[in-house]
């Protein structure tokens, strides 16, 4: 009886296939073959080995293993399963979501042998001629590094092997050793000494003894929550096991891995989108291996092979960029705790700002509470007010109190942060005598003015066109930008304050590598100057010297229709709130609103998040929204909006859905284009998650049916944070 196994490959279908196994290879689930496929021979993984060989069809042999154990450890693979249905993402793509770049094209499980070079010392070696710039630029660059550089490092500076190979041949470079191989070190003997309030909610966070269990720590801004995990994993995770720590975004806030790293040394692996292709080999291998690492990541670091994790933490477990947004729609935090479930180990969610699911969680009992309501150094929390500028002139977006402000804080040696929320100099152009708005030609949105490079780009395809200086319209030159952006901001800023420095952050000052290290440098030197930027600043930063926060405009989320809008906003302005008055001296944020008035903006100021949360969830159980109800999203994009809503009301009313499952739609997407793109959904609300489920396979298999277009395309989000 000949053997057969089937096997998931990297492709958008829904199906595995049927291989043969060879006689003399044998092979489990999870582990990589090359197989035949059409005319290719594909990387293919292992899904099972027992099928019975399907009836008088002659199978394709698989060629081989590519190597002799599974890639996909049982416990991830029964994840990434799990997750395939849940999601209802095809089995191969989650599968293979999980391998780093270089294992998903075949190549081997092992870290490539690279070559390290260093500079020769001064004197050594032939001139360089003196049009070889680049050969120039590499040498210099070797010289500016701390260690040997490996060929991998030096080509993803941007230089090429052949610039490497001129300077190794005229002899002012030489190859050097591989650094010392970054094994487990022993661990310093620090542990951080917590607060009273701290101590107390360490003794309630669940220890790997207890089997899984998840908590939801509640920790205001500047409790010290990394003092937490640090010391949690330094008292109860055992010596030979691992843990995963999950972290928005860690360029963004590389202080929290240099914390991680003071106290755990070389025990300390990091993941996240800016390693490349040898690095990501080599942190995978290295937890495949089953080495006890402490692995802070981001977002798919909840699909990493683990072997033996014994704690998972996932910080500011309420951030947005935890939910992959586009193919495997997954919620790394959401993975993060079923791994836990699956290898009866705790997680610990934290946040200032829990989301209303994990809280509603916590509220149900699933969730342990714990709370923190204490700052680490200073416990009056910032104080928030309100400041109507319906009535008032402002100067760049700013009213004259604001500015007040900002002049006693920088005249006290302090620092202030202003939060806007748009890139860019202005949110529009506009002709003051026709009304003409500049809209992107690709998306239903207006484009924004940047005034760095004069460019109008949108923000949502990345169309880009040079700025106008007159209306296209009416050819007026009375055409200019209207409302605030960050660099609008700064300038108004710089202008108002001479003496001080204006520092701005956001995605276009922060793009070249190491540029927030310098900008958060400079802000941590503690000298007064004023920090201008977006949601970027609201991230996780601890700002010793911020004592002021004025928040430019409010007023963005309190009329959307997205029922998601409110509990961003205050997430949103709690948490660039709570960048004040985290050290010794108290904060004080100001909040620019045209509505004042507004019952939410007055809780804001009078109340703590949880109990603003438990308002928004009376609010959400009242509309029949999650957490109340378990959601999923049909979307479907194509050239013309009739195609797609076609497409949605066919499937509609070929289905028969349970009676219990509500079904809203099809109607146009909120940006209905982009890039070209006319996008429809249909969205699915049901009390049971099985029932959801259930509707959402059946749709599948109707759509996977129908003739596939590649102009028309529909995708699935189960739990979805966009509507
Ligand atoms: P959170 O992430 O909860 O907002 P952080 O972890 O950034 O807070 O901590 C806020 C500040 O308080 C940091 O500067 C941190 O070093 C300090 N801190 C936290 N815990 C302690 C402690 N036990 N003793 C002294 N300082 C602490
Ligand atoms: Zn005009
Ligand atoms: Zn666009």
């Amino acid at each position: 009886m000949p053997r057969t196994a089937r096997i998931a490959l990297n492709r958008p279908l829904r199906r595995l296939f049927d291989y043969r196994i060879p006689e003399d290879l044998t092979l489990e689930p999870g582990q990589r073959v090359r197989v035949p496929f059409g005319h290719q021979t594909l990387t293919g993984l292992v899904v099972d080995t027992d099928t019975p060989p399907p009836d008088g069809i002659e199978l394709r042999s698989i060629e081989r293993a590519l190597e002799p154990w599974p890639v996909l450890p049982t416990e991830t693979f029964h994840l990434l399963n799990w997750a395939s249905r849940y999601y209802q993402h095809p089995l191969g793509e989650c599968l293979f979501m999980a391998l780093p770049p270089a294992l998903r094209r075949g190549q081997p499980a092992k870290e490539k042998h690279e070559s390290y070079w260093q500079p020769a010392p001064d004197g050594e070696g032939q001139a360089l001629p003196a049009n070889a710039h680049r050969q120039q630029a590499l040498l210099a660059w070797l010289q500016e590094q701390p260690a040997p550089a490996s060929t991998t490092s030096i080509r993803a500076a941007g230089f090429t092997t052949s610039q490497l190979k001129s300077l190794a041949d005229k002899q002012r470079i030489r190859p050097a050793a591989a650094p010392a191989f970054a094994g487990i070190a022993d661990e310093p003997e620090l542990t951080p000494t917590l607060t009273p309030a701290q101590s107390a909610a360490a003794e309630q966070l669940p220890t790997p003894a207890e089997g899984f269990n998840t908590a939801l720590l509640y920790g205001v801004t500047g409790s010290g929550k990394t003092e937490l995990y640090i010391h949690h994993l330094k008292t109860h995770l055992p010596k030979d096991r691992q843990a995963l720590v999950l972290v928005p975004e860690i360029n963004l806030t590389p202080q929290t891995v240099a914390r991680f790293r003071q106290y755990f040394g070389d025990r300390i692996g990091v993941w996240h989108s800016a390693l490349n292709d040898a690095e990501r080999l080599a942190v995978w291998l290295r937890v495949r291996r089953g080495e006890p690492l402490i692995l802070v990541g981001t977002r798919s670091a909840a699909l990493l092979p683990f072997t033996s994790l014994a704690t998972v933490i996932v910080d500011e477990e309420h951030d947005g960029s935890y939910k992959q947004g586009d193919g495997f729609r997954y919620s790394g935090r959401d993975l993060a705790v079923y791994r836990a479930r699956l290898n009866r180990c705790p997680a610990i969610l934290g946040s200032a700002t829990p989301s209303l699911e994990s809280y509603h969680n916590a509220k149900q009992g699933r969730y342990r509470l714990i709370r923190l309501e204490q700052r680490a150094q200073n416990t009056t929390p910032p104080s928030l007010h309100l400041l109507d500028i319906r009535s008032r002139p402002l100067e760049g977006g700013l009213s004259r109190p604001a500015i007040q402000a900002i002049r006693r804080t920088l005249e006290n040696g302090e620092q202030a942060l202003v939060f806007v929320n748009r890139r860019g100099y202005a949110p529009v152009m506009m002709c003051f005598d026709c009304g003409y708005v500049e809209e992107c030609p690709r998306c239903d949105t207006r484009l924004t003015y940047h005034r760095q490079d004069r460019a109008m780009r949108c923000h949502h395809c990345n169309y880009q066109a040079a700025a106008r200086d007159h209306c296209p319209s009416c050819q007026s030159e009375n055409f200019k930008p209207v409302g605030q952006g960050t660099e609008r901001a700064e300038d108004t800023l710089a202008e108002t304050f001479p003496d001080y420095p204006v520092v701005r952050v956001d995605r276009d000052s922060t793009q070249r590598k190491g540029s927030i290290q310098g900008i958060l440098q400079r802000v941590n030197s503690g000298h007064p100057c004023i920090l201008v930027g977006t949601q970027m600043l609201a991230k996780g930063h601890d700002f010793p010297n911020v004592t002021l926060v004025v928040v430019i405009n409010a007023d963005g989320g309190l009329f959307s229709t997205d029922f998601r809008a409110p509990e961003r906003l205050m997430q949103t302005l709690l948490q660039v709130s709570g960048r004040a008055g985290r050290a010794q001296k108290p904060g004080r944020v100001l909040i620019q609103t045209c509505h004042s008035d507004a019952a939410l903006l007055q809780q804001l100021c009078q109340h703590d998040y949880l109990t603003i949360a438990d308002q928004l969830l009376a609010e959400r159980q009242t509309g029949g929204f999650p957490p109340f109800r378990h959601m999923a999203i049909l979307r479907a994009e194509a050239d013309t909006m009739e195609q797609s809503l076609t497409l949605l009301n066919t499937v509609k009313a070929d289905a028969s859905f349970p009676s219990e499952l509500t079904v809203w739609g099809p109607l146009p997407a909120l940006i209905a284009r982009k890039a070209d793109r006319h996008r429809a959904q249909l969205v699915f609300l049901s009390d049971r998650r099985s029932c959801l489920n259930q509707a959402l396979s059946q749709l599948c298999t109707m759509l996977e049916l129908r003739k596939p277009s590649t102009r028309l395309r529909w995708s699935i989000d189960v739990d979805p944070i966009e509507t």
